[in-house]
């Protein structure tokens, strides 16, 4: 297939710091060919501490180096390493790459869609591909009824640390009120993220945010506590309050397609949202390859998709609610394994 990208962002950056690989994006990633970049740029492993928020330890998975294929490890990339891996794949391939610039229209035909961009330039594909995030335009062009993303009740700081060397899997620190937890992302980094319950959407100010973040980190014990004045804006600390949208299929309209965020935009309670846009692309690929009909293909990609994306999204709202609803930390734990047990299905 003849590719042509187009990216509203002019410098094509990733936003954000990290990024949580779990078992089944690790397995996506195989089936990309990039397994072995991600493996040498981020951090892979097996393993889990639990501590309570002042900084006890409840229980211990103790770590490992997974071998190739174990969907019970996981791995941690920075969003950077991650995006310059995938980007210079995208380049490799032959794929035509237009940076800053949006789709103003589309006007479908049959079996084509005419596109027009920003930068005034018109073209005509078999398929456009809407792959535009959780405010996708695309979505907005082809199903304008579709609705918006709803708050879900919660917040999640973000921010990267350097890595003890000790810390060589996911640490959690868990009570009623707050869940924390690291995850090393390369030799010498790792993230931490903060989800807590966010009443009202309250809206906080960038610039109050290391202070904001140093100041909820002041009020736990253990790793969390420790690393409280270390807080600077090379952490690269971020709010985000959280946002979940499903559409049911199909998930497209003619010859245009909706995939990732722009379809399904989940939590982040299984470190999945990326893990499930890349597994998407995947399987549009090959309904792509199955099918000699585009409508058979497009259909068959989002039938096949949606019911694991509506669980995962399912499982973690419900996660989230119970954390929302100050359940203590076996309980969480236990919902989370459930959560994680989903995402190692095949998909
Ligand atoms: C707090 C938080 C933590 C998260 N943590 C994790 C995690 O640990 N692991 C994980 O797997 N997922 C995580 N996610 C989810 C993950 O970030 C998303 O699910 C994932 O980025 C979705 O990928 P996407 O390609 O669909 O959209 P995006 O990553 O949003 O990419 C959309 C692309 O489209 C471009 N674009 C946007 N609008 C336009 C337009 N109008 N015209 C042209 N181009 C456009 C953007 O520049 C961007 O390049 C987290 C999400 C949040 C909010």
């Amino acid at each position: 297939m003849d590719v042509d990208l187009i990216d509203i962002d002019p410098n094509w950056r990733a936003l954000g710091a990290g990024l949580t690989l779990n078992g089944a994006t690790l397995r996506a990633m195989k089936m990309l060919g990039v397994l072995a970049e991600v493996v040498d740029k981020g951090h892979v492993h097996g393993g889990r501490r639990v501590h309570s928020s002042n900084g006890t330890l409840i229980s211990e998975a103790p770590y490992y180096r997974p071998a190739a294929g174990d969907l019970m490890a996981g791995g941690g990339i920075l969003r950077a390493a991650l995006h310059q891996i995938l980007s210079a794949r995208v380049l490799e391939l032959g794929t035509k790459v237009t940076l800053g610039v949006t789709i103003d229209a589309i006007r479908q035909a049959h079996s084509r869609a005419d596109v027009q961009l920003s930068d005034g330039s018109t073209a005509t594909y078999d398929l456009v591909v809407g792959a535009d995030g959780i405010m996708s335009k695309v979505r907005q062009l082809i199903m304008p009824d579709a609705g918006a993303p709803e708050f879900t009740g919660q917040g999640c700081w973000r921010a990267i640390f350097d890595r003890p060397q000790h810390v060589r899997a996911n640490w959690l620190f868990v009570d009623q009120h707050i869940k924390i937890g690291f995850n090393p992302v390369s030799d010498t980094k790792m993230y931490m993220f903060i989800l807590e319950s966010a009443p009202g959407n309250p809206w906080r100010d960038a610039a109050e945010w290391p202070e904001m973040l140093a100041e909820r980190m002041r009020a736990c014990g253990g790793l969390v506590g420790e690393l409280a004045g270390t807080v600077t804006a090379h952490s690269m600390p971020n709010y985000r309050p959280l946002e979940t949208l499903l559409l049911t299929e199909p998930w497209h309209r003619g010859r245009v397609v909706l995939l990732g965020d722009a379809a399904h935009a989940t939590t982040p309670h299984a470190g999945y949202g990326a893990g499930l846009a890349i597994e998407d692309g995947i399987v549009l690929a090959e309904a792509l390859e199955a099918n000699d009909e585009v409508e058979t293909a497009l259909s068959a990609y989002a039938k096949r998709r949606y019911p694991r994306c509506r669980d995962v999204i399912e499982h973690s709202l419900a996660l989230g609610r119970m954390e929302m609803a100050g359940a203590n930390a076996e309980a969480q734990m236990a919902a989370s394994a459930s959560l994680f047990a989903l995402t190692r299905a095949e998909f």
